[in-house]
């Protein structure tokens, strides 16, 4: 082990070669930018000080503290008050370590700890991601557009809409095809949208034959230019079930109109139960069971993701045999921000009245019960050949090991979820992560810090990089100064903690 192995400045020195003229190469991507001084590279992480190479942005520390019960939490403050750093207490992120390419070399700090008793290493890099994406969840009933829709940028296609999910929009976006498999400007505009997403950028997407939306992660969506407020209680049958007994008494027939599961309340289950009357009004769409409707009218942007503005044309027909005058009808939007409440006159024909209140207190708890309707961004990729040779010499065992539980996987020290069967193919919320974890290198392909944590022994078993661990503590002391130092986000587990992921 040598000292170079604990600044990052030595690590760039050992990765650029200078030339003639004090122009330096960065070899730490495919790209091999020969960088003229006082220039930075391609993808502005590297530059040229002085002739030699540097890393532009600072190393990533994250501490927790002590509280007063002698837990240990994260600090109040935002900023660090350049306190001496506890190595028990500081966990060493990817953002700022440099990369392993070009695959052979270990990763730029494999760092050890005793935690709870355990000799620990944590393996640090920054992983170039050809194999990566975001998957996006956007709560809305809204149609944004058909299944496998193209989702632009610039014209670009960067993805595509995916299976919807209960009371969100999803969209897959990214990968390997688009960042390489079409011309490059898709490419480009692929990673560009990705790095913006992932860092917390509101993007406006366009979906063929259906809509723009404005994705930011953690914020509301916006729909053609609409803010999202509301994530639905439930589909139409479940919002018919959940509220049945608190409607009983002020009303004959509630309607509850969504795009994939309308229910109707005198015929659902519930209305049954409650002993309702049938109403003799019927809806459009195809009958599924009792008092559940599929396909009431076209997906849109109106009612419960339909695309009805008009209530009233839901009703297919109102049986004279069954029906009464002055039967009270509710319809209402999954959401409860659409409410109409009729009353039928003298030809059952359903006349607009003002909502009493008692129906009116439901229709507000509807409300209060849907959760706000937020836009979230998993990035997902596959730790490829570099990343874990980075981390030892006969890979496959660290695969095995990631897929068991052993070594536990951080993202800028955030949990990940590991996909089960081959490869290390992981998946986070990058709102848990620090803020500028990512980077892009024109290839194109996204940079995201990646940590391996697991006990020593196993880790020399696994064939790792032995020669190359170096104390923490060395690591803090030589580099903190320089080093930029985040809270502990205490919704993160600690990558320490001695139980199992
Ligand atoms: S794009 Fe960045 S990482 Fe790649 S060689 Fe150029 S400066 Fe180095």
């Amino acid at each position: 082990m040598g000292d170079d192995r604990l600044s990052p400045q030595a690590l760039a020195d050992k990765l650029g070669a200078a030339e003639a003229d004090g122009i330096v190469r960065c070899d730490a991507c495919p790209v091999l930018c020969r960088i003229r001084p006082g220039r930075s590279g391609a993808c502005a992480r590297y530059a040229n000080d002085q002739g030699r190479l540097v890393r532009t942005d600072p190393l990533v520390l994250i501490e927790r503290t002590v509280d007063q019960n002698g837990k240990l939490v994260a600090f109040a403050g935002s900023a660090w008050d350049g306190a001496p750093l506890d190595p028990a207490r500081t966990f060493l992120t990817g953002i700022g370590a440099g990369t392993t390419y070009p695959d052979y070399k270990p990763a730029p700090f494999i760092v050890s700890a005793e935690h709870a008793g355990v000799d620990t290493v944590t393996v640090v890099t920054e992983g170039i991601f050809s194999y990566c994406g975001v998957k996006v969840k956007i709560d809305t009933d809204r149609h944004l557009g058909p299944e496998a829709a193209p989702v632009r940028v610039a014209g670009e296609q960067v993805g595509h809409v995916t299976t919807a999910e209960y009371g969100s929009q999803m969209l897959s976006l990214g990968g390997v095809r688009h960042l390489t498999g079409g011309s490059k400007k898709e490419g480009n505009v692929t990673c560009d949208t990705l790095l913006q997403l992932v860092s917390g950028a509101a993007v406006e997407l366009a979906i063929d034959t259906g809509h723009r939306v404005v994705v930011e992660a953690g914020k509301a969506p916006i729909v053609d230019g609409n803010s999202e407020q509301r994530m639905r209680v439930g589909c139409g049958s479940a919002t018919v079930g959940i509220f049945a007994r608190q409607w009983l008494g002020h009303l004959d027939e509630v309607i509850v109109v969504d795009d994939h599961i309308t229910g109707v309340l005198s015929e659902h289950q519930s209305g049954r139960g409650l002993a309702m009357p049938p109403s003799g009004i019927r809806v459009r769409g195809r009958k599924s069971t009792p008092g559940r409707y599929f396909k009431v009218a076209e997906p849109g942007l109106g009612w419960g993701g339909t695309n009805i503005t008009d209530p009233l044309s839901i009703i297919r027909n109102i049986d004279a045999k069954v029906a009464w005058p002055g039967l009270r009808l509710l319809i209402t939007s999954t959401t409860g921000e659409d409410a109409l409440y009729c009353v039928l006159d003298d030809n059952l024909r359903p006349v607009p009245a003002s909502l009493p209140a008692p129906v009116a207190a439901v229709i507000q708890r509807i409300g209060e019960n849907c959760e706000p309707a937020r836009c979230s961004v998993l990035f997902m990729a596959g730790a490829g050949g570099s990343l874990r040779a980075g981390v030892t010499e006969n890979p496959v065992l660290l695969t095995r090991s990631v897929a068991s539980g052993e070594t536990r996987v951080t993202m800028g020290g955030a949990p990940v979820t590991v996909w089960p069967g081959g490869g290390i193919t992981i998946m986070t919320d990058v709102t848990r992560m620090p803020r500028q974890s990512f980077g892009s290198v024109p290839t194109p392909a996204i940079v995201a810090p990646i940590e391996f944590t697991l006990p020593r022994q196993l880790y020399l078993r696994l064939g790792g990089h032995a020669a190359d661990i170096v104390e923490l503590a060395d690591v803090i002391a030589s580099l903190a100064a320089a080093a930029r130092v985040d809270a502990w986000q205490e919704e993160n587990p600690w990558p320490f903690a001695t139980d199992k992921p």
